[in-house]
């Protein structure tokens, strides 16, 4: 088995990835989705965060209020490290299951927004960071529905490129189009994915 950290700041393309790598055979694990599973309705993780925050941070349904739960964070870092130290070790435990379940000869990528800031690099056979200029992911968050302000507000808060670099082993840089990523992701399978993998 192959695996694959990749990361990158928020807005920088790592989903675009995980899907060309995916379209070339990878097994794609998205630390977001699970994020979003471990804390569905009827999950002990989300009946941590309700002993840890109280019941304002339901929806009327009994479903996480994101909006809520982020308000209440926002700002203080004592109580992010509380919600952090509820959600991660439940993502890590899940994504390492998918992994365990995994084909021997599968080329495991795991999509980790905050691989460089919860310290996962060394982890992985391989860190693949994605790249792009501060300004263009601004304009496609904004294209993704994201006020230009949260962007900016949640660029702020991750790991610099200099610090993703600093465990990269391949950088991929997509300033340019869809195809100029897509070429680079074939290259990468070619230099780097087959020759590992044999
Ligand atoms: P991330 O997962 O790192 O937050 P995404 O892969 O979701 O980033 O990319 C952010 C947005 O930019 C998405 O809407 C995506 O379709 C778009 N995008 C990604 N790469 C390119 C590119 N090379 N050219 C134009 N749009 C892109």
């Amino acid at each position: 088995m192959l695996k694959i950290g990749l990361t990158g700041g928020i807005g920088s393309g790592k989903s675009t990835v995980a899907a060309l790598l995916a379209e070339r055979g990878a097994l794609v694990v998205d630390a977001d989705r699970i994020a979003r599973e471990v804390v569905e309705p009827g999950t002990p993780g989300l009946a941590a965060v309700v002993e840890a925050f109280g019941p304002d941070v339901l929806t009327a349904d009994g479903s996480l209020d994101r909006a809520a739960l982020a308000a209440v964070v926002f700002g203080d870092p004592a109580a992010r490290a509380r919600l952090d130290g509820i959600v991660h070790p439940l993502v890590r435990a899940r994504a390492a299951q998918l992994v365990a379940a995994a084909p021997d000869d599968s080329v495991v990528v795991q999509d980790v927004p905050l691989l460089v800031e919860t310290g996962q690099a060394g982890a992985h056979d391989l860190v693949l960071v994605v790249e792009a200029d501060p300004e263009t992911r601004v304009r496609r968050l904004v294209g993704r529905g994201l006020s230009a302000e949260d962007a900016r507000a949640r660029m702020a808060s991750q790991a610099t490129d200099e610090q993703r670099r600093a465990v990269a082993d391949v950088v991929l840089d997509n300033d340019g189009d869809q195809e100029a990523l897509a070429a680079q992701v074939d290259r990468f399978w070619v230099d780097q994915v087959e020759p590992a993998r044999s």
